[in-house]
């Protein structure tokens, strides 16, 4: 059994709980290496707190299971069986079951007829473990950041004036791929009144002179890591004044963020002490987001960089630091980067140039 599927043990032991039940998702590829698809017949990790861990899988998926190289017993089912008495033959007795957070509804509903136990959400005893990346899975952020970072510095190829946002978009995901992801998990390309709109992703919109591009990029690397980075762009022409002004009161509200943020901070004074940049020149009121998510083998996970949240950081733990201003209808902007917290400060993942990059 894997360290990680022991610690799980532990944690969930600590919060009461007699076993935990994970299908396909980030979870199980966190605790079994395992990336499953999440198809309709069911693959579960069922992992009790006393005693032997099982895999639960369709008799056609053993081979891939298998092939994942995964370190726990394998349990298959046939077509016609029923893969929630499985389940239950496994966990006789067990009054508290957590279930990942992400698993269907279906299947809920089906083991909560099946087991005779409470469910509850697995993610407080999954969190303990995601939330503090180990050596390895820094590198991989570590290399998903210098992927899109190598992607940024190649935009300058594609964004003009007279192109549409789709049409830069489009080069952008090849160069996702091409720079080191296998996968393209979400392009943003907001130019002009568009930046305004944090999840903007593109459209038809031809881009004009004198335009801010909000571009905001993700991809998952082969290790199966995300990488998210935003860099906001002017086509070319003179902006706004007034634009200008509020993007140089970003640069320091980012900036300060990046300076602030460590082990022993909370999360929420990380927020704040960007938050109170903006605010002192006017723009609080148009930063209409938390300061940032944890990231990893998702996009967006815990911890969470956002008022309210008391989390003290510590080493390992990765999020962004993404702070913005949008003035609807006009204009927006945003500087997103990746960190992970190091033994007593912070390593920065995204290294691009910060300042408004003119084309
Ligand atoms: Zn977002
Ligand atoms: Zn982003
Ligand atoms: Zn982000």
């Amino acid at each position: 059994m894997t360290s990680r599927l022991t610690r799980a043990q532990q944690v969930a032991t600590d919060h009461g709980l007699d076993a935990l039940l994970i299908t396909p998702g980030a979870d199980l590829r966190y605790l079994t290496g395992y990336d499953a698809k999440p198809l309709e017949r069911l693959t579960c990790l069922v992992l009790p707190t006393q005693g032997d861990p099982a895999l639960v899988v369709p008799a056609l998926e053993r081979a891939a299971a298998e092939a994942s190289g995964v370190d726990l017993p394998i349990v298959t089912f046939g077509e016609t069986d029923d893969p929630f008495a499985l389940v239950a033959q496994h966990l006789q007795g067990a009054a508290s079951v957590a279930v990942d957070d992400h698993m269907w509804a279906e299947r809920v509903f089906r083991l909560q007829d099946a087991l005779e136990a409470r469910l509850s959400v697995a993610s407080p005893v999954i969190r303990e473990l995601r939330m503090r990346k180990d050596a390895a899975e820094v590198e991989a952020l570590r290399e998903a950041g210098a992927a899109i970072d190598r992607v940024h510095a190649r935009v300058h190829e594609w964004l003009r004036p007279g192109r549409t946002e789709r049409e830069v978009g489009a080069d952008i995901a090849r160069a996702i791929i091409d720079e080191g992801h296998v996968q393209v998990d979400f392009v943003i390309v907001g130019s002009g009144p568009n930046s305004a709109s944090p999840h903007h992703e593109v459209s038809d919109r031809v881009i004009e002179a004198g335009d801010p591009v909000v571009v905001d990029l993700g991809g998952t690397t082969e290790a199966g890591y995300c990488s998210d980075s935003t860099r906001t762009y002017l086509a070319g022409g003179t902006p706004d004044p007034a634009y200008l002004e509020a993007y140089t009161v970003l640069e320091a509200a980012q900036a300060a963020q990046r300076a602030h943020a460590r082990p022993g901070v909370t999360a929420e004074s990380v927020d704040a002490v960007g938050r109170e940049i903006l605010v002192d020149a006017g723009l609080g009121d148009l930063f209409i987001h938390r300061t940032g998510h944890g990231i990893g083998l998702e996009t967006h996970e815990e911890p969470y960089i956002v008022a309210g949240s008391d989390l003290l950081l510590e080493p390992g733990m990765a999020f962004s630091i993404e702070p913005g201003f949008y003035r609807d209808g006009r204009h927006g902007a945003r500087i997103e980067d990746i960190a992970v917290c190091t033994e007593d400060g912070l390593e920065v993942l995204n290294q691009r140039p910060r300042e408004l990059v003119v084309l």
